[in-house]
C-alpha cells in the first residue's frame, strides 16, 4: 500500500476564486498566475480550471510551449520576460507576450525579425526596486519600443511591494499614474492584495495569484472571510499512536514534554515532504476532522500530534495538514512563512489527486 501523504486539488475551488476576481474587478480582464508549476497545485491537472481566465501569466519558458502544446491559445504573459534572444525569439513563434523590464530586452526584441509582432508588457519600477524603468528612464523606453516594427501592442505596467498593507501602494499608484499619464496602451498593476483593496489600480489587466488558490494576501484576513476557497488539501493518515507518561519526549531534540499521561499519534508527513521544518509545538493540524496541535520537532517522513482533544483516533485515522479544516495560511503563520511558500513546496513524492465538484478529475 502506498505511503497515504497526498495533496487533493480541487479545480471547483479554483473555479470558484477566479470568479471572485470577476465579481471585485468586473471590467478587468484576469491573468491568472500560474508561475511555479500554479504555486505548488501542479499546473497539468489544474489547466482545465483556468479556462475562463483571459490569460495565462508565468516566469517559465518550457511551460509557456507546453501550454501551448496542450491547446492554450489565449494570451500568456511571460513575467519576467526574455531571459536572451532564444526566449524572444519564442515569444514570436509561439505568440507570448513580454514584460520588458530591462534595456537589454529592447536590444533583443529590435535584433529579431518585424513579422509578427511581440505584444509587450514594459515595466516601471515603482518602487519595489527589483525589476523595471525607474520613473526618468520610462519614456525613453516606452519611445523606443513604440518605434521598433518588433513591438505589437504596448501595454505598461508595475508591481506594488505592500499592497496588503493598509495605504501601502498610494505612493507607487501614484508614481505610476505620473510617468504613465501622456502614455496610451493597456495598463496591468494589481496582485491579489490590490484586487481586493485599490480598485483604482484594476485598469484593464489584473494578475491575481496568490487568490486563485484559496489563500489570504493579507496577514490579518483570513481567506474564508474574503470569500475565498482552499484549492490544496495536504493530508496523510496516523501511522503509530503512543501513550507518553509525564516526563517523557517525543522526537528529535526531545523538544516536547509530556506534563501528564497523553495519546500522541505519528503522522507519515514530514519535512521531505514538504511540511515545515520549523512549524513549532503548537502548529494546528486536524485528526478526523478535529482540530490539535503538532508536537516537538518535525521529522523528514513523521510529525507528532496531541491525540488529547480525539479519544477516537487511532492508526490510519486521517490527519490533514492544511486545507479545508486547517486554512494553510495558519500553519504558514505558525512556522514563520506564508502560504505561497508552503504549497510551492509538496516535494515530488507527494501524491496528486486532483477533484472536481467533489469527483476524481
Ligand atoms: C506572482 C506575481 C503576481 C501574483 O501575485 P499574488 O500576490 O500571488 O496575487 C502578480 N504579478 C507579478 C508580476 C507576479 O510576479
Amino acid at each position: 500500500m502506498p505511503r497515504a501523504t497526498c495533496v487533493t486539488v480541487s479545480l471547483s475551488a479554483v473555479r470558484h476564486n477566479l470568479s471572485r476576481v470577476r465579481d471585485l474587478a468586473p471590467a478587468a480582464m484576469r491573468w491568472a498566475v500560474v508561475k511555479a508549476d500554479a504555486y505548488g497545485h501542479g499546473l497539468e491537472g489544474l489547466l482545465p480550471a483556468f479556462a475562463l481566465a483571459d490569460g495565462l501569466a508565468l516566469v517559465e519558458f518550457d511551460r509557456a510551449s507546453w501550454l501551448r502544446k496542450q491547446g492554450w491559445r489565449g494570451p500568456i504573459l511571460m513575467l519576467e520576460g526574455a531571459f536572451d534572444p532564444a526566449d524572444v525569439e519564442q515569444a514570436r513563434r509561439e505568440g507570448l507576450s513580454l514584460v520588458v523590464h530591462e534595456p537589454r530586452q529592447i536590444g533583443w526584441l529590435a535584433s529579431g525579425p518585424a513579422l509578427s509582432p511581440i505584444d509587450v508588457f514594459l515595466k516601471l519600477n515603482s518602487g519595489m526596486n527589483r525589476l523595471g524603468f525607474k520613473p526618468e528612464d520610462f519614456p525613453l523606453a516606452w519611445s523606443r519600443l513604440r518605434g521598433l516594427p518588433q513591438c505589437g501592442a504596448l501595454n505598461l505596467m508595475a508591481h506594488f511591494a505592500n499592497a496588503d498593507l493598509p495605504g501601502g501602494a498610494d505612493t507607487a499608484l501614484a508614481a505610476f499614474d505620473r510617468v504613465t499619464a501622456s502614455l496610451p496602451g493597456g495598463q496591468s498593476l494589481a496582485n491579489s492584495a490590490a484586487i481586493f483593496v485599490l480598485p483604482a489600480a484594476h485598469r484593464h489587466w489584473v494578475r491575481p495569484g496568490i487568490m486563485l488558490y484559496g489563500s489570504s494576501p493579507f496577514a490579518d484576513r483570513r481567506a474564508s472571510e474574503l470569500g475565498l476557497r482552499a484549492a490544496m488539501r495536504f493530508h496523510t493518515r496516523l501511522i503509530s499512536v503512543q501513550t507518553l507518561q509525564p516526563g517523557e519526549a517525543v522526537g528529535y531534540g526531545s523538544t516536547f514534554i509530556a506534563q501528564s499521561v497523553m495519546r500522541i499519534g505519528i503522522a507519515a508527513c514530514g519535512y521531505a515532504d514538504g511540511y515545515p521544518r520549523h512549524a513549532p509545538t503548537g502548529t494546528p493540524v486536524a485528526v478526523g476532522g478535529v482540530r490539535t496541535r503538532t508536537l516537538g520537532r518535525v521529522s523528514m517522513d513523521m510529525l507528532a500530534l496531541d491525540l488529547t482533544p480525539i479519544r477516537a483516533a487511532q492508526v490510519g485515522s486521517e490527519v490533514e495538514l492544511w486545507g479545508d479544516t486547517i486554512p494553510v495560511d495558519e500553519v504558514a503563520a505558525s512556522a514563520g512563512t506564508i502560504a505561497y511558500e508552503l504549497t510551492c513546496g509538496i516535494a515530488p513524492r507527494v501524491k496528486r489527486i486532483y477533484i472536481d465538484d467533489g469527483h476524481q478529475a
